[in-house]
């Protein structure tokens, strides 16, 4: 056995845990600049906890609360321009994936005088600004990985960039902050937790550690698709998917994530399709691809999943998708194939299990999206 694993953010993990424990938010300077989205801060509850916390402490703050969903680079750097004004000595990220990944790049543009398109060098000559989460969402982990998704418009997809420096230096797991989501948006995001899990766990880069996290994370998913279709959550309920998000995060923080993600970016590029749900349209034609070369984790997958085979699972997931249900998503073949080789240019696709080709890669995209090609 051999592997490394290492995790450089303090989780805080409880109902109140912002209150509870606002020493944390006294570590980091005197000046808090705070990014989330233009609703969930607010309607989550995290936001006024989060302010409560920092005038109690007398730290002060500024509010910058235009994140796109997906963040463009465009939005990261006005955003760094602000925090630098600010003169922010650290960086509060509050909301889903989008706000929390447009904090990491925040703090590293608020203080390096580089381009975003820089960001995805990986190297940065000042080290970012610390930065604290608060997630509204149960899905990206991405209070605990070191990555930051934003949107290429000069690719066409996503891109991610991530290094030691750019882990949150610590997260506050409140499952209270997850109640306001929209039924769709909790079950798109709770399909993005189980697509870390699954193909953290079919990557080549998966490991003992990263696997029991993985197995973990999948199966509280299965203890939890009937509150998803039914949209009826306990707070015990609640709290299993927040932990299931962050522990898909650990995750992939290890071993990224592959061909789903990759695919799964064009959509939400081209269509505007959410990301966790551009993801779980791919699920099961990606489980039947892997399902040779992955027998034994598949299974696995699919038991802990408590349904009895791949087709099952595919049953699931067109319910869980429906619920999310988008506009129309009509698709020319010209335009499945730019999705497909742009996707095969993704390095991601190298961490599956097995080697995806092109040509694989382009059939797993015709099968998942047969309906919807015109
Ligand atoms: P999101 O884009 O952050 O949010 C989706 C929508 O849900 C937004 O309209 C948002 O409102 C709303 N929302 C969020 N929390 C809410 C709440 N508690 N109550 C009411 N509305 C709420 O969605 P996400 O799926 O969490 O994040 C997706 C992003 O994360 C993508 O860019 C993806 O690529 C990235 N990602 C990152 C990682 C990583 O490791 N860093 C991993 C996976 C995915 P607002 O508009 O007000 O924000
Ligand atoms: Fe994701």
């Amino acid at each position: 056995m051999r592997f490394e694993f290492y995790i450089a953010t303090r989780v805080f993990f409880g109902r109140n845990c912002v209150k509870d424990n606002k020493a944390e938010f006294a570590k980091y300077g005197r000046r808090a600049f705070i990014v989330t989205g233009g609703r969930s801060g607010r309607l989550s509850g995290a936001l006024d906890d989060a302010i409560g916390v920092l005038d109690e402490l007398k730290i002060e703050h500024c509010v910058y609360d235009k994140i796109e969903n997906n963040p463009s680079l465009e939005c990261v750097k006005e955003g760094g321009v602000a925090a630098r004004r600010f003169k922010a000595d650290y960086v509060v990220g509050i909301g889903g994936g989008s706000p929390l990944d447009a904090a990491k790049a925040i703090a590293v543009l608020a203080v390096n005088c580089i381009e975003p398109v820089d960001l995805f060098k990986n190297v940065f000559e000042n080290k970012p600004l610390p930065v604290i989460c608060i997630p509204t969402t149960a899905g990206t982990g991405s209070e605990v990985t070191p990555y930051s998704v934003l949107t290429r418009k000069d690719m066409g997809t996503k891109k991610s960039f991530g290094n030691e420096d750019t882990f949150p230096k610590a997260s506050f797991l409140d499952a209270g902050y997850t109640e306001s989501m929209p039924h769709g948006v909790a079950v798109n995001t709770a399909i993005d937790a189980l697509s870390h899990a699954v193909e953290g766990y079919l990557s080549r880069k998966s490991m003992p550690v990263s696997d029991v996290l993985a197995e973990e994370s999948i199966r509280l998913f299965g203890e939890c698709s009937e509150n998803l279709l039914k949209n009826s959550f306990d707070s015990d309920a609640r709290d299993k998917l927040l932990y299931m998000s962050m522990l898909g995060g650990m995750v992939i923080t290890h071993t990224r994530t592959s061909i789903v993600h990759a695919m799964g970016y064009t959509l939400t590029y081209f269509k505007d399709i959410p990301h966790g749900k551009a993801n779980g349209i791919f699920m099961k034609e990606y489980l039947k691809f892997n399902y040779e070369h992955a027998r034994e984790k598949t299974d696995n997958i699919l038991r802990l999943l408590k349904v009895s085979g791949i087709e099952e699972f595919g049953v699931l997931m067109d319910r869980l998708l429906h619920i999310g249900a988008h506009d129309d998503l009509r698709l020319g073949k010209e335009e499945l194939k730019l999705f497909a080789s742009i996707t095969a240019d993704n390095p991601g696709i190298l961490n599956n299990i097995t080697h995806a080709g092109g040509q694989d890669i382009l059939r797993i995209m015709e099968a998942s999206l047969k309906q919807a090609i015109m």
